[in-house]
């Protein structure tokens, strides 16, 4: 059995307790993780805490961040397959996506570097002739970065690295469903040359760490991607400390075809949309808005094309839909799959958990046309589910897509240029992607509205969403001071 550990003041420990991880594919208990209590949670922070000062971090030139932070990405790609194959054990996430994705999360940090002596500050036009005033831009100080499971790498790097290029320190917690990828960065991390508490990692269930780690008195900024449940609790708990928040949560993303799109590029899209990452994505597609004129014909395609995905365990090459991470995930889709037929809605395929060793859900479309109200078309399922509406008009659509609590991705199918621009202004979400579906860069922000959270993550903003303004007067008159008693 694997054993692993946290990273807490640069060094790695058992914590105060330990908890088994499964193998999502067959159940088995794999390997044992460390579980962070308030001890171990005092202990990160207090080493973040420490490190945010010591002058070996704090002096530290941005360059020489920026430096560390790329020695950190070459580490990375040259231990990737180690993170993959890590990631795909403990999580399920199969391996051509974790191999794909893990490479590409060495770029993310080779961008951070690159932004941390990029992070100025300013020179004001005082409306005063003896003053000189400017800002300073100065790191936030301790970050608490809290992930889910899914992506855990990704998700990280796009909280690490921008906090690091400011000059922060920060302790992560990593998702206590398959920690083992965050927990061997933290090995990696450990070469990388940064001084000890710069980065602490660590995992643990929510109560008894997250909560811990969020409500802590010296953490000066929160930075959690998870569901919008979990954020309420977080955002709660950070008021003990009026830390701030960035927010980065769920979504039910629509996913619009118009009658003049290229088909054959919609129906691959909407796959990799909903089917990708067997499901368990934030941006996932996963309500399909179809014109009417052409939804026979489209949903017999994604039909064929969901019926011949390769669904198998996840250290497969081939596989393209391995298990999900929880057993509460399938449960969910079970039952929200349920109470949606018992409103009306039509399983065109899939619908059911399938009868094998590991939690494995078949892709799944669902038509709602006679059922609008399906808790399916309301409910994040975070599972290869598909939901499908039909629409008339350029209005309807635009009505169904704007239908929701959530706001983070959205795509749209036309050929018709200036309706992809009507569509591109009505669509309320923090991203919209046309004629495409699924693409990121380090280079493009990242986030939404309403209850898929507030903040971006990404872009050239991201180290400055890190630091703090000061504003600097220096008085440059030799003159005696006026009169005491006139602010001037
Ligand atoms: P979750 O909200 O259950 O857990 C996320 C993290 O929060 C875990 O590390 C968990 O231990 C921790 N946590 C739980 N209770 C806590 C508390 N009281 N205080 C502090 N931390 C606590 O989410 P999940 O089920 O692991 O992940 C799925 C969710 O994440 C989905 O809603 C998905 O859309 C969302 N997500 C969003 C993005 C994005 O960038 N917008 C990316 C990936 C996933």
């Amino acid at each position: 059995m694997q054993q692993f550990q946290q990273y807490i003041g640069g060094t790695f420990s058992d914590g105060s307790a330990r908890f088994e991880s499964r193998d999502p594919a067959t159940g088995q208990v794999w390997a044992m993780m460390p579980e962070a209590r308030a001890k171990d949670v005092e202990h990160a922070v207090a080493a973040a805490r420490a490190a945010f000062h010591v002058a070996e971090w704090s002096g530290m030139t941005a360059s020489g961040r920026g430096k560390l932070l790329i020695r950190l990405a070459d580490l990375i790609a040259e231990n990737a397959q180690t993170l993959a194959q890590l990631e795909t054990r403990d999580t399920g996430k199969i391996i051509r996506e974790t191999s794909a994705q893990i490479a590409y999360v060495a770029d993310y940090y080779r961008y951070y570097a690159g932004l941390a002596d990029k992070i100025e500050g300013a020179h004001l036009p005082i409306d005063k002739p003896d003053m000189e005033v400017w800002l300073r831009r100065e790191p936030i100080g301790v970050v608490a970065a809290i992930v889910p499971w899914n992506s855990q790498l990704f998700l990280s790097a796009v909280k690490i690295g921008p906090a690091l290029a400011a000059g922060c320190t920060v302790v992560l917690k990593a998702s206590e469903d398959g920690p083992a990828p965050m927990l061997e960065f933290a090995r990696i991390f450990d070469q990388a040359g940064f001084p000890a508490g710069v980065l602490n990692v660590i995992t643990g269930f929510g109560a008894t760490c997250g909560a811990v780690l969020t409500s802590h008195p010296q953490v000066d900024h929160v930075a959690f991607t998870g569901g919008p449940e979990t954020a309420r609790q977080v955002v709660r708990n950070s008021a003990e400390n009026l830390a701030s928040t960035s927010l980065e949560l769920g979504g039910k993303s629509p996913f619009i075809v118009f009658e003049d799109a290229d088909i054959e590029s919609a129906v691959n899209a909407q796959v990799s949309g909903i089917f990708a990452a067997s499901g368990q994505s934030c941006v996932a597609g996963s309500r399909l808005i179809i014109s009417n004129t052409i939804k026979d014909a489209f949903l017999a395609r994604l039909k064929e094309k969901a019926e011949a995905i390769v669904i198998g365990l996840p250290d497969d090459m081939a596989t393209e839909v391995g298990p999900l991470c929880t057993t509460g995930q399938r449960d969910n889709a079970v039952k929200l799959i349920e109470k949606s037929v018992a409103a009306g809605a039509r399983i065109i395929t899939g619908g059911r958990a399938l009868d094998r060793e590991g939690i494995f859900f078949p892709p799944t479309i669902i038509d709602c046309s006679d059922a609008p109200n399906a808790p399916c078309l309301t409910n994040e399922f975070f599972g290869p589910v598909l939901s499908v509406l039909g629409f008339d008009t350029e209005q309807e659509a635009l009505d169904i897509a704007n239908d929701t609590a959530f706001g983070l991705a959205s795509g749209v199918f036309t050929r018709d240029l200036a309706r992809a621009h009507r569509m591109i202004r009505g669509i309320r979400a923090g991203i919209v992607w046309v004629n495409t579906y699924r693409a990121v860069s380090p280079i493009v922000p990242f986030g939404g509205h309403g209850l898929s959270g507030h903040g971006r993550e990404g872009g050239l903003r991201a180290a400055l969403d890190y630091t703090k303004t000061k504003a600097v007067w220096l008085r440059t008159s030799d003159d005696p001071i006026p009169d005491p008693f006139i602010m001037r």
